[in-house]
């Protein structure tokens, strides 16, 4: 198989492919494809209580957590989120973080329900240790947001998946003199990749098609004094109380993107779990940045701080050679390269699926073009 480096929907792990195709028609002998079960069947059940139960374990969610699995994805849990959370309080007021083009995109959602005002954002230059950052390529330090003591909640987009900026670690709300406003993140594009700190955040929400599974399924893990503040418009589907009260199955569920998640968090637990990921993927993010950093004829924008370590956008400084590099790339088996139109370039996304071995063909592909063109 080609190596695939696309942003999402993304590789998964072939050994999780093989096991949906042998089971495809009959799931474990009851004859019926997971597709075809009822999701108030027992078999259906059993699936989804063992994706719940391997999530929460994978991930440490403490008990006063829900763990939520939901539909509309991410851009649709932008609209969900301040629907649930912003009358808490009965204020209306939220705070967004921006990072990047999905934290806009969330930030903007939320006006539609509220006043959602901006905390900080990197949009534009700035000098960093000397150096001058692009917008979108630096973080605002934490201890420089503004956040409305009443706000409803702090939100924040943990990993900018087009402009590969990722929060390394995620504020204290206590520490930024803030105790009461609960931090939410979108981390649709590193969820998996590394442990979660819930004594940080009170939400956390990702669509599954990154590092696990299919599109279709939303995992929303939410502390449950958030759950039962929904705004007399949210639709009754995407009230958190109702999803949480009916364990996901209010109406019906995702089911086949579910079973397939859950076939993803056990491999994740026979890799060795979220930390022996988180490993891995140190390793292979520091060792395409580590070539980026060492090269000439490349040029990686993001300040190295805040580099994400699933999305690396990087540049030839030769920009006209962009076409010639994607083509040879593809026919080296290096798929789906090409960087997002907002930013240009090239941008390899790395997750959980990803091995060293990939990374690593990556950049001999890339010694070799640099060596031809160099
Ligand atoms: N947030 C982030 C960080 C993303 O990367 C994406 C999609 O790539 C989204 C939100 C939107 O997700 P969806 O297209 O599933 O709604």
């Amino acid at each position: 198989r080609p190596w695939n480096f696309s942003a999402g929907p993304s590789a998964l792990p072939l050994e999780v492919l093989q096991q949906a195709a042998a089971e495809m028609t009959d799931w474990h002998g009851c004859g019926m494809s997971v597709m075809e079960m009822s999701h108030r069947g027992k078999q259906f059940m059993q699936i989804a209580q063992e994706a719940q139960a391997d999530l929460r374990e994978l991930l440490a969610v403490p008990d006063d957590y829900s763990v939520m699995f939901m539909q509309g994805g991410a851009t649709a849990e932008n609209a969900i989120l301040p629907l649930n959370l912003m009358g808490r309080g009965g204020a209306l007021k939220a705070d967004y973080v921006l990072s990047g083009i999905w934290s806009n995109k969330s930030h903007k959602e939320a006006q539609r329900y509220g006043d959602a005002a901006v905390a900080a954002s990197s949009g534009a230059a700035a000098v960093i240790d000397g150096v001058t950052q692009d917008p979108w390529t630096w973080f605002p330090e934490p201890e420089q947001w503004r956040i409305r003591a009443d706000a409803a909640y702090l939100h924040l987009c943990g990993n900018e998946t087009i402009g590969g900026v990722e929060f390394a670690t995620w504020p204290d709300m206590a520490t930024l003199g803030v105790p009461n406003v609960p931090l939410v993140v979108d981390a649709s594009s590193h969820f998996l990749s590394r442990p979660i700190d819930f004594s940080k955040a009170a939400l956390v929400y990702a669509g599954a098609q990154k590092n696990a599974g299919p599109a279709g399924v939303t995992m929303v893990l939410a502390r449950r004094d958030l759950i039962g503040h929904a705004l007399p418009a949210c639709p009754s589907a995407f009230d958190y109380a109702n999803v949480d009260g009916a364990n996901s199955m209010f109406n019906t569920p995702p089911t086949y993107a579910m079973y397939i998640a859950g076939l993803v968090f056990k491999w994740i637990k026979r890799q060795g779990g979220v930390a022996a990921l988180e490993k891995a993927n140190i390793a292979k993010s520091q060792a395409l940045y580590a070539y980026l950093d060492g090269s000439d004829f490349y040029l990686a924008r993001v300040h190295p701080k805040v580099r994400s370590r699933m999305n690396a956008p990087f540049f030839l400084r030769d920009e006209s050679l962009n076409g010639e590099f994607l083509a040879q790339a593809e026919s080296a088996g290096l798929m789906q390269l090409k960087g997002h139109k907002s930013v240009g370039g090239m941008r390899a996304s790395i997750y959980n699926a990803l091995p060293m071995e990939g990374v690593q063909a990556l950049i001999s592909f890339m010694q070799e073009f640099e060596r031809r063109h160099g």
